[in-house]
C-alpha cells in the first residue's frame, strides 16, 4: 500500500509505505516527519566511484578471488548498475556505568614439588567487587530494517559527512530510501546498544552483577544517506549480483563464477571421498566386508572405527560437491 504525502516544503507529492516514519522529498531533498516536520542533521557521504569505476573496481576484486575464471575480468560485462541510497541514523553516546556484584576469585595451595606453579588444591570462592568506568560510543542504526546484512553492517565513514545535497544525490539517478525509524526511535535503539556493550564491559569484570547504575547521555544524533552500487553483471551466460559502495569502492559483497576445473576440481575430490567413505560406512555396518583385511585394521588403526571415518568422510564429500556446483559468495575483507 502506497502513501502520497505533500511535501511540507515544496508541494511535490512523496510516495512511501506506512511504515516509513521519516521521509526524503524526491523534489526537494528535504527531510521531514510524515507530520511536516523538517529533519536539519540531515547528511550524506559523497559519491566518488561512478557506476563505471565501482564496476572496474569490482571485478579488479573479484578476479583475486579463488578459482575465479582467468578471463573473467577482460570478458565480464555491466548489465545493470543502480545507485540506492542507504538511510543510516548515528548517535554519538557517553556511558557512565557503576557496578556492584561479585566476582570469581580462587585460593592456591599445596604447590607440586615438581611442577613450580602447578597446585595440588585450587578452591574458588566469590568476592565483592565494584567498579566504575565510562566510555564513549558512535552508534549506527539502519534506518531500513529489511535490507541485506552485509549492507545493514558496512563501515560508514562518518567523518566525511557533507550536508545532504539533493543535487548530487541525483547526479547518477540515485533511489533515495525513507527511513522506518524516527529520530525518537533511532535514539531509544542507539541507547540501549550502548547500554547492552556497557553490559558486556561490567561482565567481563564480574560474574554477578548485584546492582548497578548507568548515566547515557544521548549527545548528537543525525541521518546520512549512504550511496550504494547495486550492480548486476554478466560473464559467459550467466548473471552475478554484487553490492559496492559508492563512497569508498569497497566491494560489500558479491557473487561470481567459478571456473569449470576448479569446479570439476571440487566435485571430482568430493566424488572419490564420498566412494571412500561409503566404501567405510559399509565395512562399519557389516554389509561389505573386504578380504584384504590388512586394509581394514589400517584404516581401522588410524582412524578409529570405520562408521565415524565413513560418515565423516562423506559429509566432507558433500562438502566439496556443494562447494564446487555451487556460485560463491563473498564479501571484501577489512
Ligand atoms: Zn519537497
Amino acid at each position: 500500500m502506497i502513501a502520497v504525502t505533500k511535501c511540507a516544503f515544496c508541494g511535490g507529492d512523496i510516495k512511501s509505505n506506512p511504515d516509513d516514519l521519516l521521509l526524503i522529498c524526491p523534489f526537494c531533498g528535504t527531510a521531514q516527519t510524515v507530520e511536516g516536520a523538517k529533519l536539519k542533521e540531515h547528511y550524506m557521504i559523497r559519491v566518488h566511484f561512478d557506476q563505471n569505476q565501482s564496476f572496474t573496481t569490482l571485478l579488479d576484486w573479484v578476479s583475486k578471488q579463488l578459482g575465479v575464471p582467468g578471463d573473467l575480468g577482460s570478458t565480464a560485462h555491466l548489465l545493470k548498475a543502480e545507485q540506492i541510497w542507504y538511510p543510516f541514523w548515528v548517535s554519538r553516546i557517553d556511558a557512565q556505568s557503576s557496578y556492584k556484584g561479585l566476582g570469581r576469585d580462587a585460593t592456591f595451595s599445596d604447590e607440586w614439588p615438581q611442577y613450580r606453579g602447578a597446585y595440588k588444591r585450587i578452591d574458588f570462592f566469590w568476592k565483592p567487587e565494584s567498579g566504575e568506568f565510562s566510555r564513549n560510543y558512535e552508534i549506527k542504526v539502519p534506518g531500513v530494517g529489511a535490507i541485506d546484512q552485509d549492507i545493514k553492517s558496512m563501515a560508514i565513514p562518518t567523518r566525511a559527512k557533507e550536508y545532504f545535497s539533493h543535487d548530487h544525490a541525483e547526479q547518477y539517478g540515485g533511489t533515495l530510501l525513507h527511513s522506518q525509524m524516527s529520530e525518537d526511535g533511532a535514539k531509544a535503539a542507539a541507547k540501549q546498544i550502548a547500554l547492552d556493550r556497557q553490559t558486556g564491559l561490567i561482565t567481563q569484570e564480574i560474574s554477578k552483577i548485584e546492582s548497578r547504575d548507568d548515566k547515557v547521555n544521548i549527545g548528537e544524533t543525525f541521518l546520512v544517506h549512504v550511496p550504494v552500487w547495486e550492480i548486476q553483471y554478466r560473464y559467459g551466460n550467466k548473471s552475478f549480483k554484487a553490492s559496492v559502495s559508492a563512497s569508498t569502492g569497497y566491494v560489500i559483497e558479491s557473487e561470481y563464477p567459478r571456473s569449470a576445473a576448479f569446479r570439476a576440481m571440487g566435485l571430482g575430490l568430493g566424488f572419490v571421498l564420498l566412494i571412500i567413505g561409503a566404501v567405510l560406512l559399509a565395512m562399519g555396518l557389516g554389509v561389505l566386508e573386504i578380504p584384504f583385511a590388512p586394509i581394514q585394521e589400517l584404516v581401522g588403526a588410524y582412524v578409529g572405527g570405520d562408521l565415524v571415518a565413513g560418515g565423516l568422510l562423506m559429509a566432507v564429500a558433500l562438502v566439496f560437491m556443494y562447494k564446487g556446483a555451487s556460485r560463491k559468495q563473498a564479501k571484501e575483507k577489512e
